[in-house]
């Protein structure tokens, strides 16, 4: 076979990955319809396409080069450690300097004491290694009744039988039989969308009570634990009301029920601390880390546990494991990834420049006419597509219509910005600096207007019926 390579012309490229490679997320036949973006380079917050075009990110790959393309450190630290031991496993009364020295790192960073560390090599591994975890706990305390794990509707907790499962995604779970049983979805709080003319605040506490109704109507001896994300990211960057956090607290600690905070995209700076939970005072018994603990330079995901649980699940062998959990590699690239982002104050930069300038800047764009409102925390910000913003109004077309028209746009003014249905999203490397906020907001404004331009032109404004 030759080899492939980024000096093929992008047809060839095109046609050889419709052929033979399935993409995530994707309908064949349409990509092969119209090919893929091909991406060869990158660089901070910029990628390089096969026909040159420079493209600025505004998702962070899949919302997790938070440090940045290009850093050759992470290069050198894989190198180094591909060297001196490419691989050993943590089984069986093993283990080795990476995975020592990342597992002490993350229980100094993470917030109370979620001090022992499960690793793993996505995000959805390490949440299945969570439902085990949690339903485990319980049986070891002579609970093994108290296995049911209740989530919310429009969560994204990955692609496996158990995250898709925790995860509330409609779409998923109508295929490959989801969800397992005894997961059990609330809803979720999201009062721009489903809050109708409720005040914000008493939506959010009633949604957030919808936990507690759970917890009574399956039965508090039945429930293991309560999984959320601080901020739904896949969901369409949704922000939760300042109500709802504590609310949801104050029924966990009511009930004696596990609360395991999702932080896969919150964590590591996203939204201006460390971690979401210390952004939105969650007290978690769990946390699930991944995509920026390695900035995406290699895959490698983790449990974040509480010494408690970690006593409880100790005390026998716990039947569950990766071959590649601790990777010595990956350890190695994470470890160099957390040193950047704590030697450079990234963290703090976006606590205290990056995300104030990027909220005021965003907020700017609720003035369009084609939006609903624009809102952001930290460096992730979201915004609504609506034909009739004084009524919140979703358009007649078919949910995501509007959605990918813009996104479309996006694209072809070189700004990666994702559609959630019709909500705009962008999630960018951390690194961002303000002058780029200012060009990401100018390529935001321009597809809006083309977008509006294009709605009209096609006779899509219409809203639907209240
Ligand atoms: C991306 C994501 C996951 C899944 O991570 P993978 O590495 O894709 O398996 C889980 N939870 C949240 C909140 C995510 O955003």
């Amino acid at each position: 076979m030759t080899m492939i390579t980024n000096h093929m012309p992008t047809e060839t490229l095109r046609a050889l990955d419709a052929a033979h490679h399935m993409h995530p997320f994707t309908c064949a036949e349409e990509l092969e319809a119209r090919g893929a973006r091909i991406i060869t380079q990158a660089e901070g917050a910029w990628l390089t396409d096969s026909e040159g075009n420079q493209i600025l990110d505004g998702m962070a790959g899949l919302w997790c080069v938070n440090i940045g393309y290009g850093r050759p450190e992470l290069a050198e630290a894989a190198a180094r450690q591909m060297r001196e031991l490419p691989y050993y496993n943590t089984f069986f009364q093993t283990s080795h300097t990476p995975a020592i020295s990342l597992a002490a790192r993350l229980a100094e960073l993470a917030p109370g004491d979620l001090n022992h560390v499960f690793f793993a090599s996505s995000g959805s591994e390490a949440n299945d290694t969570n439902m085990r975890l949690v339903r485990h706990y319980w049986a070891r305390q002579g609970k093994p009744d108290k296995s049911v794990i209740i989530s919310r509707r429009n969560a994204y907790h990955g692609s496996t039988m158990g995250a898709a499962s925790l995860g509330g995604m409609a779409a998923m779970h109508a295929q490959g039989g989801l969800p397992v049983a005894d997961v059990h979805h609330i809803g979720q709080p999201y009062w721009y969308g489903e809050g109708g003319d409720m005040d914000p605040r008493e939506f959010a506490l009633m949604r957030a009570r919808e936990l507690e109704t759970a917890i009574a109507e399956i039965g508090e001896n039945r429930i293991a634990a309560f999984i959320a994300e601080p901020v739904q990211g896949a969901g369409g960057v949704i922000i939760p009301h300042e109500a709802y956090w504590p609310e949801i607290q104050r029924i966990c600690a009511a009930h004696e029920i596990l609360l395991i905070a999702d932080e896969v995209i919150c964590g590591f700076g996203r939204t201006g601390n460390w971690f979401g939970s210390q952004t939105f005072d969650i007290k978690p018994d769990i946390m699930t880390v991944a995509k920026g603990l390695t900035s995406g330079y290699l895959p490698m995901s983790a449990s974040i546990v509480s010494d408690d649980v970690a006593a409880v699940i100790g005390g026998d062998e716990f039947a569950h494991g990766y071959t590649y959990s601790g990777h010595p590699v990956t350890a190695a690239v994470a470890l160099e990834n957390l040193r950047i982002l704590d030697e450079e104050k990234i963290v703090e930069r976006v606590g205290s420049v990056t995300a104030p300038y990027l909220a005021r800047r965003w907020a700017e764009l609720a003035e369009h006419p084609l939006v609903g409102e624009a809102v952001s925390v930290g460096l992730m910000a979201s915004l609504a597509l609506s034909p009739d913003k004084s009524r919140r109004a979703a358009f007649a077309a078919p949910a995501g219509s509007a959605g990918l028209i813009c996104r479309e746009h996006a694209f072809a003014n070189n700004i990666v910005m994702r559609h959630v249905g019709d909500r705009m999203v962008v999630s960018p490397p951390l690194i961002l600096s303000e002058a780029e906020i200012d060009t990401l907001i100018e390529r935001v404004r321009k597809t809006l207007d083309e977008t509006h331009q294009q709605l009209i032109s096609d006779d899509l404004m219409a809203a639907a019926a209240a």
